[in-house]
């Protein structure tokens, strides 16, 4: 299955679900990303009853086709997901990936770098879990925090973190040349839904094992935060591993 394949698979089951008003963008490289508040996607956003009916058509499509890509065994797929916290990357790993069969999926999260990966370079821990050939893999945060936490937090400076852009997209070209097919999704959720979800987080007792406090301090910087994504995005959406 090629690259072109799977995006034009991607436009077509958005266009036979109902779901036309579901914007998937797809960010050219350098353009100028606006990062607003998320408002206006809500408004015209489907009713949930048809994103419900609409994700289960998807879901059974996704079945059919893993089946297919893992008998090939010519291409990996790897889907890089980044977003703040509370932006619902879990919850999309849990329902998307559950429509696959487990034995060819692969899911690595990515938390702070331990002593050992530090003494190494920032894509050594990431390259390790690039799924192989067949298999679908999916990033829960990724080499991305190398240009996001990395650089809001102030952990490494601006001479160490700056090159990376580079170094990334020549990271992902190396990839897709050996048949690994890079696709990034950022979850976008406003400032106001983050503090909802984060609320709820707290309040909820069912809910208050994915709190930490650290999410707080993340969210106090919100808008450092909106400047190093819009940067990722800009300069490393890329022919061969679009965002
Ligand atoms: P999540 O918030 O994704 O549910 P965790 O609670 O385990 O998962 O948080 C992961 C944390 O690890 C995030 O705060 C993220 O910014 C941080 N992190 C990931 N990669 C790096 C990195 N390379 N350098 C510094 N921090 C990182």
């Amino acid at each position: 299955m090629s690259d072109e394949t799977i995006d034009a698979g991607r436009a077509d089951v958005a266009h036979g679900s109902g779901l036309k008003h579901l914007r998937l963008s797809r960010v050219r490289r350098d353009e100028k990303i606006k990062l607003g508040s998320g408002a206006a996607c809500v408004a015209h956003a489907p009713s949930h009853d048809v994103l419900l009916a609409a994700t289960a058509t998807l879901l059974m499509k996704l079945t059919a086709l893993q089946d297919t890509f893992h008998a090939d065994g010519r291409r990996a797929l790897l889907l890089v997901l980044q977003g703040r916290d509370a932006s619902g990357k879990d919850g999309v790993i849990r329902t998307v990936y559950g429509a696959f069969n487990p034995t060819g999926v692969t899911v690595a999260s990515f938390g702070p770098p331990t002593k050992l990966e530090l003494e190494h370079d920032f894509l050594w821990r990431v390259h390790q879990l690039v799924p192989k050939l067949g298999m679908i893999g999916v990033f829960n945060r990724s080499h991305y925090e190398d240009v996001l936490a990395v650089r809001v937090r102030e952990l490494a400076p601006e001479s160490v973190w700056r090159p990376r852009y580079d170094q990334i997209n020549a990271f992902e070209k190396l990839l897709h040349e050996q048949g690994v097919i890079v696709r990034k999704c950022m979850l976008h959720v406003s400032r106001d839904e983050q503090r909802d979800r984060l609320n709820e987080r707290m309040d909820d007792p069912r809910k208050n094992w994915k709190f930490r406090v650290d999410d707080l301090e993340d969210r106090a910087r919100w808008d450092p935060y909106t400047a190093a994504y819009r940067e990722a995005l800009e300069r490393c959406s890329t022919k061969w591993a679009p965002w």
